[in-house]
């Protein structure tokens, strides 16, 4: 099936804060040398294995808990220092009430964050066994399948993903330059699991994250662990451009209804009238068709159309 071909809107590609690109904050770099793990790129042979996984293999049963990581930003954001006092400044504004700088639905819009030629470099860990392997070069084609984005193996490019099994779930928000590690621990080597990581590698934040959430979903705080109410903060309207996409429930980018739950009751949910409609949030194992096209206008090819499908 093709996408839908829809009206190509007018990116305005602005000039986001330059001296920003200067921060010493910002160039923090992921520390190699205490790495036992050896690396290489996904081979050939993973791709044609991925053809012959299972469903189960390819998203597990569990109910996604992986990427609520208790140290990090949001559950699964990994940039040294990011936090909700710091969001603003990372964004490319030193104060919330700054001028507004376009920033994309929950993206990155700073030149610095982005992959030149839509082209991402990665290296894998070779402590992956093969099956995980071949689910990762699953994950890997199909975003390259319906996007404009390219996963190619690293040779000697100085910033890439560096695919790593560490505890948990987690990747940084954008570019960050040099090596930047993407983590799949135990229970996050499933497809919607690595693609959500390798679109806040690309650029893209947690999706209740928008201005305008409030009018779709309930954030129900009296259920949410302690000291992670921050986890649910959303960004200002003063601060996001919703580039004319829509709330999207069904993005791999959205918490899951029971997301840091304490005692296992709903911590967000729809607002009442989509309730009404049966919207549920719930684990998504692809992305959304709005994810997709999020993605295709972050690479600046808005009509795309898939290879296949
Ligand atoms: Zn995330």
């Amino acid at each position: 099936m093709m996408l839908t071909e829809f009206v190509a809107l007018a990116i305005t590609v602005v000039i986001v804060c330059e001296s920003s690109v200067n921060d010493p904050r910002l160039f923090e770099t992921t520390d190699t040398t205490n790495n036992a793990q050896d690396y290489t790129s996904l081979t050939a042979e993973d791709f044609e294995n991925a053809k012959n996984l299972t469903r189960e293999q390819k998203y597990g049963t569990l109910k996604g808990k992986g990427m609520e990581n208790s140290n990090m930003f949001e559950g699964d954001i990994a940039n040294p220092g990011l936090n909700s006092a710091t969001i603003y400044d990372f964004m490319g504004q030193k104060h919330p009430n700054d001028p507004i700088v376009a920033i994309p639905t929950s993206a990155i819009m700073n030149r610095y964050y982005r992959w030149p030629a839509n082209i991402i470099p990665y290296t894998i860990a070779t402590n992956f066994t093969a099956t995980e392997r071949a689910i990762i070069a699953d994950a890997l084609s199909d975003m390259m399948i319906k996007t404009c984005y390219k996963f190619v193996g690293r040779t000697n490019e100085i910033d890439y993903v560096n695919i790593v099994k560490r505890g948990g779930c987690s990747s940084p928000v954008g570019k960050r330059g040099k090596s930047q590690d993407l983590s799949l621990g135990n229970g996050c080597v499933y497809i919607d699991i690595i693609q959500h990581e390798m679109m806040h590698a690309i650029g893209l934040f947690h999706e209740q994250s928008r201005a305008d959430r409030d009018q779709y979903v309930e954030v129900l705080s009296q259920n949410i662990q302690n000291g992670k109410l921050h986890d649910f903060n959303k960004y200002g309207l003063d601060f996001i451009d919703h580039l004319g996409q829509p709330y999207d429930y069904y993005s791999i980018m959205h918490y899951e209804g029971t997301a840091f739950t304490k005692s296992g009751a709903e911590t967000i949910r729809p607002v009442a009238s989509a309730r009404a409609k049966g919207i549920k949030l719930e684990r998504r194992t692809e992305m959304s068709p709005i994810d997709i096209k999020k993605l295709n206008i972050m690479a600046g090819c808005p009509n795309f159309v898939a290879a296949s499908g």
